[in-house]
């Protein structure tokens, strides 16, 4: 039977490896999905074949998870997305929280004194179960609280700016060495109630860092760290997995640690931060602003003018943003390319890493709109040919254009890399009215003499323009 789940677990580890390789390419990313997800029923039935387990609280436990699951899926809207991954990393973090702590209360119901004994006290045997079992406790609460404090700033439950005051960066140092203190006390050996004293003090600590590390972070952030949160609820399961001897757990854990720390890393150099500058750096923060005094003024022109200029372009660069999900903008994008490509324009579409609210979400809109995966640019490409482009149309992105990042050294996101949308010879901007983008910046795009603002909903717009083309 042993022999049997574990092969089980080497064919899930598997098929978890391949999936995630096919998720590379938009071409098989829905073959790579189901082939992970494939993956994951082995390890479910391998491990629910195992004999000794109560199958009633397991139950249980499916259907209330199933359920508020489907629920919470089925209900978000594709823009309250990034929310819903934060808010489900955090469980990820508790449930590793929970199997570590319920593993102790186990043991501890025998006297921790004994177990040690039982694995032979100083052996590495016991270092590494006291370890294993910190370290999914610790992990775990810092990102559970830590998701929860995203996942409210996401939300806009809570304010979006970073939270900051005196003395913050000593305080999370203390209660970080604090945790690191207890932790190794718990693992030094404690005995009897002082191990469980020490244990809950580690589990608070961690809890209380989760949220003191994220409250200096601003909402412009968020992003990564959802991304290295999602790394940290990986590597909560691999702990967990190690302390209920689980293999597949672990494999699975380390492969979710190292995706998110990828991804993290990808995303602080799309926006030129270093991780410890978007941790402790305290980007956003109320006052903390900074930038360029803006000259000129807006300038708006109409859908029935901007069809002229549409009509004689030569080359054509949609730059999607937040805004193009929020207006479902991305099948009349699709439709007005369709229909310049056919009037002899060359289109492409450049997309940003860090545009809209989660990682790829402009890659997501636009393949859901059927937009040819060739017609897609990363923005170094696009940024090269920028100053040979007749039109840029942003539609709904804000941040990820505004020159300020690469001009001004006072703004706050300078050095973050942008599409160069202003050194288009013509740049329309699609957007409602004066709002400003995630990070609350003021854009001087807007103000350019090649810019003209097309106000609006952007689906609105855009259909607009097919309709110009049309009559
Ligand atoms: P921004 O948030 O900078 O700007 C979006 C713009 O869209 C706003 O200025 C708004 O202006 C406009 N808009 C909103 N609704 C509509 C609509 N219905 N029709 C037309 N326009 C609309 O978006 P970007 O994509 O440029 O930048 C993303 C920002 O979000 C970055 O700062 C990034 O760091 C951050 N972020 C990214 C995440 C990710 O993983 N990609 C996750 C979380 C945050 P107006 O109100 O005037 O219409």
């Amino acid at each position: 039977m042993e022999l049997a789940t574990n092969l089980a677990y080497i064919a899930a580890a598997i098929f978890f490896i391949l999936g995630i390789k096919m998720l590379g390419s938009a071409a098989t990313a829905v073959r790579g999905n189901r082939v992970s997800s494939f993956g994951m029923l082995i390890a479910v039935v391998a491990t629910l074949a195992r004999s000794g387990l109560d199958y009633t609280w397991i139950a249980a436990g499916l259907l209330a998870g199933a359920a508020a699951g489907a629920v919470a899926a089925k209900r978000v809207q594709m823009t309250g997305m990034p929310e819903l991954v934060a808010l489900f990393n955090g469980f990820g973090g508790l449930a590793s929280l929970l199997v570590g702590w319920a593993e102790f209360e186990k043991i501890r119901s025998v006297t921790w004194a004994i177990y040690l004994e039982g694995l032979g006290e100083g052996t590495p045997g016991a270092w590494f179960s006291a370890v294993v079992m910190v370290l999914a406790v610790l992990i775990g609460g810092v990102t559970f609280t830590g998701s929860v404090i995203a996942w409210l700033k996401l939300s806009g439950k809570m304010g979006g700016t970073a939270v900051v005051f005196g003395g913050q960066k000593a305080l999370n140092a203390l209660a970080m060495l604090g945790l690191l203190g207890t932790g190794a006390a718990f693992v030094a050996g404690a005995t009897g109630d002082s191990a469980a004293t020490l244990f809950y003090v580690v589990i608070g600590l961690a809890l209380l860092i989760g949220v003191l590390g994220v409250i200096p972070i601003g909402g412009g952030d968020m992003p990564v760290v959802i991304a290295l949160l999602n790394s940290c609820s990986g590597l909560a399961a691999a702990a967990a997995g190690f302390v209920i001897n689980n293999t597949v757990l672990v494999v699975a854990g380390c492969l979710v640690g190292a995706s998110g720390l990828i991804l993290t890393v990808i995303m602080c150099k799309a926006m030129n931060r270093t991780l410890a500058n978007v941790l402790f750096g305290g980007f956003g923060a109320a006052g903390g602003g900074g930038g360029q005094k803006v000259e000129g003024e807006m300038k708006a022109i109409s859908v029935e003018d901007a069809y002229y200029v549409l009509e004689a372009a030569g080359s054509v660069v949609f730059v999607p943003g937040y805004g193009m999900a929020v207006a479902q903008a991305q099948h009349a994008v699709k439709e007005l390319a369709e229909i310049l490509e056919r009037n002899g324009a060359e289109v492409r579409h450049a997309i940003h890493p860090v545009a809209g609210r989660m990682p790829g979400h402009m890659n997501v809109l636009l393949a859901e709109a059927d937009v040819p995966y060739e017609q897609l640019c990363e923005m170094d490409e696009v940024n090269a040919i920028m100053p040979t482009v007749d039109v840029a149309i942003v539609i709904g992105a804000n941040d990820v254009v505004n020159p300020s990042a690469a001009e001004d050294e006072s703004s706050p996101i300078y050095g973050m890399p942008i599409i160069n949308v202003f050194e288009a010879k013509t740049v329309f901007a699609l957007k409602r009215g004066q709002g400003a983008g995630f990070s609350g910046l003021v854009n001087t795009l807007f103000f350019r003499d090649n810019t003209r603002m097309i106000y609006g909903d952007a689906k609105a717009t855009v259909s607009g323009l097919v309709s110009q083309f049309d009559d």
